[in-house]
């Protein structure tokens, strides 16, 4: 079991910092939407290997220009962080979201199809959960789940 607590914003404002040179330069804007959230439990490697995978996906959807935009909000109720990762890009279609995250599952010519399997499984270490909501033709909406510490 994960063990470590860490600031989720601050990973990200790091994972960010990095990752929006990349996007600069297929025209894609990275934004921010960070609320005050308490500290989470995760790997802070682990982390960042998720939001890479799925930022990635988002990235290579968009192609030329589009929007990337992640949120951290805290939701209360279940004592969990909320992390979205949302693009407006093409969207994924209702039978391909079947089977996304099934290892291999790539619609891409040279993917590997283990980037959501891999992402997937992290989280679910950290008992957490990732849902996705997509929309073809309006984007994609990847939302990771992690429990809060709550020592
Ligand atoms: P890969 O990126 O190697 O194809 P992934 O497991 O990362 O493997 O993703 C599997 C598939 O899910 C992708 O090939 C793509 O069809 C779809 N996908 C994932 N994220 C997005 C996204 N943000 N927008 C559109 N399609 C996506
Ligand atoms: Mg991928």
């Amino acid at each position: 079991p994960v063990k470590k607590v860490s600031l989720i914003n601050d990973l990200i404002n790091d994972f960010v910092r990095i990752f929006e040179s990349q996007a600069f330069l297929q025209g894609t804007k990275v934004n921010t939407q960070l609320k005050d959230v308490p500290p989470v439990i995760m790997d802070a490697n682990q982390i960042k290997q998720v939001l890479l995978n799925l930022c990635q996906n988002s990235l290579q959807a968009l192609r030329l220009g589009g929007a990337l935009t992640l949120t951290t909000t805290y939701i209360s109720k279940e004592k969990m962080v909320r992390i979205e990762i949302i693009d407006n890009g093409p969207g994924i279609s209702p039978v391909n979201l079947k089977k996304i995250g099934i290892p291999f599952f790539t619609t891409k010519d040279t993917g590997t199809g283990l980037g959501l399997s891999i992402s997937y499984s992290i989280v679910d270490k950290h008992q957490g959960r990732i849902e996705v909501e997509s929309q073809e033709g309006s984007g994609t909406r990847f939302s990771i789940y992690l429990p809060v510490d709550e020592q």
